[in-house]
């Protein structure tokens, strides 16, 4: 900390999160919630007359509802997208070219959540469109999904430098995007894409190979790791087994997942 005590958008950020967290259920520390809502509100230097408006050159700073706004029940898809705005609540939006949200279907029964997205993502605001994407798409289609049943979205929505994995602190910072996002689609099936989408979603840091085609719960939701389509273009002897898994969930879709 420095003398002059912390940085004010840190502390911003760490009201919003609380406040929103709150608003979800998870009571970590006693306040009310509009107590921490006024909290962000007063130490985001976004709203703050001194501070300026835009950290990004041709950025629009567009006005943020306040994640508080998509928590409750019935909040829908396009209020946790209002909600984040032009979002500068981790270190991620430095590197961006666009916000990628996520895509399919609001009523979607399964849905896959990645890590984040990657150059051709960042440069289109889709997720998986790009390499790893088509082979996803190849894959659904083997098994016969379609788009209409399906909802794509990412553990952090903005693309990390060079690909590594979204850290600690970044996945927090989007975390209640994403679980606007579930609560919004209220999925029957969740696929995690990978280790750090299986480790954001399911805790612990076994690898992906140890857990990918066991049945398990993300708060009571049916949940099945597989390997992210990307490390499956680098080691594509482990296609047999996405393609086993990507099997199991069809099959869930149609005879009702297991009991978790
Ligand atoms: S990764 Fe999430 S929390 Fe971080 S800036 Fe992007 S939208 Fe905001």
């Amino acid at each position: 900390m420095s003398p002059a005590g912390p940085d004010p958008a840190w502390l911003a950020a760490l009201a919003e999160n609380l406040a929103c967290r709150q608003r979800l259920g998870f009571h970590l520390v006693e306040g009310s919630p509009d107590g921490l809502a006024s909290l962000a509100a007063g130490l985001n230097p976004r709203q703050s007359a001194s501070a300026p408006r835009n950290p990004k050159p041709g950025v629009k700073d567009a006005p943020s509802a306040g994640p508080e706004d998509f928590s409750h029940a019935g909040g829908g898809l396009a209020q946790v997208r209002a909600a984040m705005g032009e979002c500068v609540r981790c270190p991620l939006h430095e590197g961006r070219r666009h916000i990628v949200f996520g895509k399919g279907a609001e009523s979607a029964e399964l849905m896959f959540i990645g890590e984040g997205p990657g150059a051709e993502e960042d440069r289109l605001g889709e997720p998986f469109v790009g390499r790893a994407g088509r082979l996803l798409d190849k894959m659904l289609a083997a098994v016969g999904l379609t788009m209409d049943r399906v909802y794509i979205t990412n553990i952090v929505k903005c693309r990390p430098p060079q690909n590594r994995d979204p850290q600690a602190g970044e996945v927090e910072a989007c975390r209640p995007f994403l679980a606007g996002q579930i609560k919004a689609v209220s999925p029957r099936i969740i696929c995690a894409l990978g280790r750090p989408a299986a480790k954001a979603l399911l805790g612990g840091d076994a690898p992906i190979s140890a857990i990918r085609g066991n049945w398990h719960s993300y708060q009571g939701v049916p949940l099945l790791p597989t390997f992210h389509p990307a490390y499956l273009l680098r080691s594509p002897e482990r296609k047999g087994q996405a393609y086993q898994d990507l099997k199991a969930l069809a099959r869930a879709l149609e005879q009702g997942p297991p009991e978790v």
